[in-house]
């Protein structure tokens, strides 16, 4: 290779968006044929809201909700409350968005301790003397949300698209809390484009696979792997790689950090967490996935002037 050309590529990417960390990076995404996504934070925006709180019928809390409310109005912000403060340690965006939710309906935190945060799979912490767990929705308790989903967001299509965390008590399933969390404005032209320059496209995430599909239905045909660990999507990538596949894996999470290190080339959101980026050659800027296409015309044009 000629060096000179690489720099100049390199030079290029941050034109396009994308910072080379890695000068073969480029080299490896111009000829990778398989790109495996993350979902979220990655197509979709990583900023997600709380829609709603389902406490079981068995669930009894107190909680610090105003004399106003309801009976029902009560357990949910008691199930909230005890939720966000198990939730307060964590860095993950769903962690952040049932702390901002409790923030808002004045829901002080409760004295935690004991926290345990395991990557893709959720938190635990002992609260107000209680043990509160809370991660992935199996897919029995999703179903029963879909089913009892309150009515301001009965259409199942919105319930699918949610992502589903589950609350365990003292070890009992307490109930559920739903997140809405938008597709970013430019994914669904980003992948078209991707798709245009010969990529296949596969979505690998650890959320239910209700959510994923909800999710690719948005993109048009698209592989779909979901409900998968840290060390699944790393496997996937090794799968793929075992076919004969140079494997190109976009991510900005913690959970994503094992498959971008296993990736030809591992692409980071600048917009995503410090491990995701210190695992990646490549970081597109703004967290945007037009600028991976840009890249790809840069990539391959660069090694052209190369051979
Ligand atoms: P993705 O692969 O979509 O970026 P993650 O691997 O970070 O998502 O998380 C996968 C799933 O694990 C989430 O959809 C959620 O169900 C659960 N989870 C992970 N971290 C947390 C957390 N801090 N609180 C609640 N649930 C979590
Ligand atoms: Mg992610």
């Amino acid at each position: 290779a000629t060096p000179v050309s690489l720099v100049t590529g390199i030079g290029r990417g941050a034109q396009v968006g994308v910072l080379v960390k890695d000068a073969a990076a480029l080299e490896a995404l111009s000829q990778a044929s398989t790109l495996v996504i993350d979902k979220t934070g990655t197509l979709t925006q990583g900023r997600p809201e709380v829609v709603a709180v389902t406490p079981v019928d068995g669930f009894r809390g107190k909680g610090d909700g105003s004399a106003s409310d309801t009976a029902a109005q009560k357990r949910d912000k008691a199930l909230l409350q005890l939720a966000a403060s198990a939730e307060a340690f964590s860095e993950h965006p769903l962690a952040r968005a049932i702390v901002h939710a409790a923030a808002e309906r004045g829901l002080p935190l409760l004295p935690a301790s004991d926290f345990l945060a395991s990557p893709g799979a959720g938190v635990r912490a002992t609260v107000a003397g209680r043990r509160v767990e809370i991660g992935r929705a199996s897919a029995s308790e999703s179903a029963a949300y879909a089913q009892q989903a309150p009515a301001a967001q009965a259409a199942e299509t919105a319930a699918a698209s949610q992502t589903l965390v589950s609350v365990k008590i003292d070890g009992q399933f307490a109930g559920l809390i739903a997140l809405a969390d938008a597709i970013k404005p430019s994914t669904p032209a980003a992948i078209a484009a991707l798709k245009q320059q010969g990529f296949k496209i596969v979505m690998a995430t650890g959320d239910r696979q209700e959510t994923a599909e909800a999710v690719a239905q948005k993109l048009g045909p698209i592989e779909v792997h979901a409900a998968l660990s840290p060390a699944d999507k790393q496997a996937l990538v090794r799968s793929i790689q075992a076919r004969g596949e140079r494997v190109a894996f976009a991510g900005d999470g913690l959970n994503d950090a094992p498959a971008l290190a296993a990736a030809d080339v591992g692409i980071a959101m600048g917009t995503g967490t410090g491990v995701a980026i210190h695992s990646a050659g490549l970081i597109l800027v703004k967290g945007d996935l037009a600028a991976l296409a840009r890249a790809t015309t840069l990539s391959r044009a660069t090694l052209r002037n190369i051979r």
